[in-house]
């Protein structure tokens, strides 16, 4: 680990106005980890920890939930359980307790990829040092994405989180050296492309003050299935987080999208769109979920991950729509 200058934000101005080179930190979880590994190297570190984003508001609007708020309270609180039950188990799949006791949303949200390369400072990595190259593409590519996979990275997201959200259709608020703007989650995340080492669209000196989950009255028969190598706490080989509305036995609307599989988190809209009209039986989830994999560019070692991610998606669907 190398010198760095911190100081602790007393206010919000004061802390997206530490300049160029500045990391933010609250729990501290993913990114003491890559700093002790040399992967990520700021001069200066600003601990957000006594800022003030924090909360969990139920509206008419729908869920607000602070920054700064950590994964267990959120995870464990009766409103999002009932309401939202695919971000309570999202979370709940993440990580242990420890974790989830010290680890904030915001940070779940900015968790940078598990790539073995990528945290390996004697591989080349082009998210770590552009232009370097890619080992994974030809290498060790197991655990890595078949959606969004450009010629220069094809590293996968990591966060549950993101994933439920995402089919929420959830809005970030930021806050900046300009001011304040909102983003919605799914688009700022970012197709690595040529340029895998800009992941977000963040600004400099932007740091997320608050998650928006847009009320949704269906959104109370919603899960999140995750598949692991092992049942302990591990990051997904495949996962779908599903959002169903019912009339009755009929589809009216749904939302999917998956994680394990893309190099942001992905939705489905295709698959959700085949979902509607259609009664809520095995047959019409399996029809929908052939169309899951469209686009998928495998790699040598994860060509097993598209019928994986359709069957992982066929049995969220089953078990949200209470069909055996
Ligand atoms: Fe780096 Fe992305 Fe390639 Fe992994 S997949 S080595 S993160 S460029």
């Amino acid at each position: 680990m190398r010198g760095f200058q911190f100081k602790a934000a007393t206010t919000p101005s004061d802390a997206v106005s530490s300049g160029a080179d500045t990391a933010f930190i609250a729990g501290g979880t993913n990114l003491i980890d890559l700093m002790k590994l040399d992967v990520v190297t700021p001069t200066k570190l600003v601990d957000l920890g006594p800022l003030s984003f924090r909360g969990i508001t139920l509206d008419s609007a729908g869920l607000h939930i602070g920054a700064l708020e950590k994964m267990a309270d959120v995870a464990e609180d009766p409103r999002v359980v009932k309401k939202y039950p695919v971000v309570s188990q999202a979370l709940l799949k993440s990580a242990s307790a420890q974790i989830r006791n010290m680890a904030t949303m915001g940070g779940n949200l900015m968790q940078r990829t598990r790539c073995g390369y990528f945290r390996d400072t004697d591989s080349p990595c082009n998210k770590r040092v552009p232009g370097s190259g890619c080992p994974a593409l030809e290498g060790e590519n197991r655990m890595h994405a078949i959606f969004g996979v450009s010629d220069s990275c094809c590293a996968t997201h990591p966060s549950d989180l993101a994933v439920a959200l995402v089919a929420l259709d959830s809005v970030l608020k930021l806050q900046g050296p300009q001011g304040t703007r909102e983003v919605k989650l799914e688009d700022f995340y970012l197709l690595p492309g040529n340029t895998p080492d800009r992941e977000h669209d963040i600004r400099s000196g932007e740091i997320i003050t608050e998650i928006f989950v847009p009320a949704k009255a269906w959104a109370s028969r919603s899960g999140y299935l995750k598949i692991r190598d092992r049942e302990s706490y591990e990051f997904a080989l495949t996962s779908a987080a599903v959002v169903l509305d019912l009339d009755g036995s009929t589809i009216r609307d749904a939302r999917i999208a998956v994680g394990g599989v893309g190099t942001k988190p992905w939705s489905l809209p295709v698959v959700a769109e085949a979902l509607k009209g259609r009664t809520a039986n095995r047959e019409a989830f399996a029809a929908a979920t052939e169309q899951a994999a469209e686009g998928a560019r495998t790699l040598s070692q994860n060509g097993f991950k598209v019928s994986l991610v359709k069957k992982t998606i066929l049995r969220a669907l089953s078990e949200v729509g209470g069909v055996a």
